[in-house]
């Protein structure tokens, strides 16, 4: 039987049609990945700055489909989110960040980051299972509630008090919050001091146009300003360059995360990269 639900859309025009079958059948080849052991999870070093000592490091789930290859998360987390599937997907990348921490310490030991980072949709945090989900993750991992950060975006800060309620749960257990993509939602530098977060990350659309937009390079300031200001750690996503690093570090930017320090990367190899810059 054909499946309905997002896809019951009309079709006014072939390319159109041809796009919703398309995300039904990804849809179906979604439920039967994670049993396939077709998601796996990578993890990117977050550094601290002007040192550049490891800070952390963040999850993030791939998907490599048997036809199609790399699909991206931000094709299938909506997908799994519109077909109830995230839970699911959301817990399996707990716990894999959870493990790969925890083997990371027995590794790697005072030389393993401090932190690891899972990013919860808004979807995820209206789950009704998620504070125990993260609970049973950190206790399979013997993890303390601090050494795991949880990066939220801020469309989903205000107004809805299911999310709020789950987010002070999850603080109340002693779990960092980071706003994830700071800069892109709609709410601002006007709302960040009612947001229940410990830290904000700067989106890379800023960080990219740092040097070539005034505009840009006043808004990430006046952004660290108020963040010092409230006590929030700041973490600069998206460097690509040294002079990216080295100017967010000259306006006092505390972590940075991209591509010019390390790519995301397999467990194994992040412990390889890690132990060959210890040297
Ligand atoms: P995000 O949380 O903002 O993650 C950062 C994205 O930027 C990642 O893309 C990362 O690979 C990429 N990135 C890191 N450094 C650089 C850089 O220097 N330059 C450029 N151009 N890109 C860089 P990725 O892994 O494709 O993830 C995309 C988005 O999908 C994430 O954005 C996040 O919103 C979502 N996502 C990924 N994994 C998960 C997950 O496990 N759960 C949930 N709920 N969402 C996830
Ligand atoms: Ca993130
Ligand atoms: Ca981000
Ligand atoms: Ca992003």
């Amino acid at each position: 039987a054909k499946r309905t639900g997002r896809a019951r859309y009309v079709v006014f025009d072939p390319a159109m049609r041809s796009q919703v079958s398309n995300s039904v059948a990804l849809e179906n080849d979604l439920r039967d990945a994670l049993a396939q052991r077709e998601m796996s999870v990578v993890y990117q070093p977050l550094v601290d700055l002007p040192g550049y000592g490891l800070a952390g490091m963040e999850a993030l789930v791939r998907w490599h489909h048997p036809v199609r290859g790399a699909v991206s998360p931000v094709d299938f987390i909506p997908l799994a989110e519109s077909c109830g599937l995230i839970a699911a997907l959301g817990q399996f990348v707990l716990q894999e960040a959870c493990q790969a921490f925890e083997k990371m310490q027995r590794v790697l030991g005072p030389e393993a980051p401090p932190s690891v980072s899972v990013n919860l949709s808004r979807a995820q945090l209206r789950e009704p299972g998620l504070v125990d989900a993260v609970r049973d993750a950190l206790r399979l991992a013997n993890m303390e509630p601090f050494q795991l950060v949880l990066e939220v975006t801020e469309s989903l800060a205000a107004q809805d008090a299911l999310v709020q309620s789950t987010l002070q749960d999850l603080r109340a257990m002693g779990i960092a919050l980071s706003l994830d993509d700071f800069g892109t939602g709609y709410s601002s530098l006007a709302c960040l001091h009612e947001l229940p977060v410990h830290s904000v990350k700067i989106d890379r659309s800023f960080v990219n146009l740092l040097d070539k937009s005034e505009y840009h390079r006043v808004l990430i300031e006046a952004t660290l300003r108020v963040a010092a200001t409230l006590k929030l750690g700041t973490v600069a996503e998206g460097i690509e360059t040294e002079a990216q690093a080295l100017q967010m570090a000259a306006m006092g930017c505390q972590k940075a995360q991209g591509y010019w320090i390390a790519k995301p990367l397999p467990v194994n190899e992040l412990v390889s990269w890690i132990q060959a810059r210890a040297i």
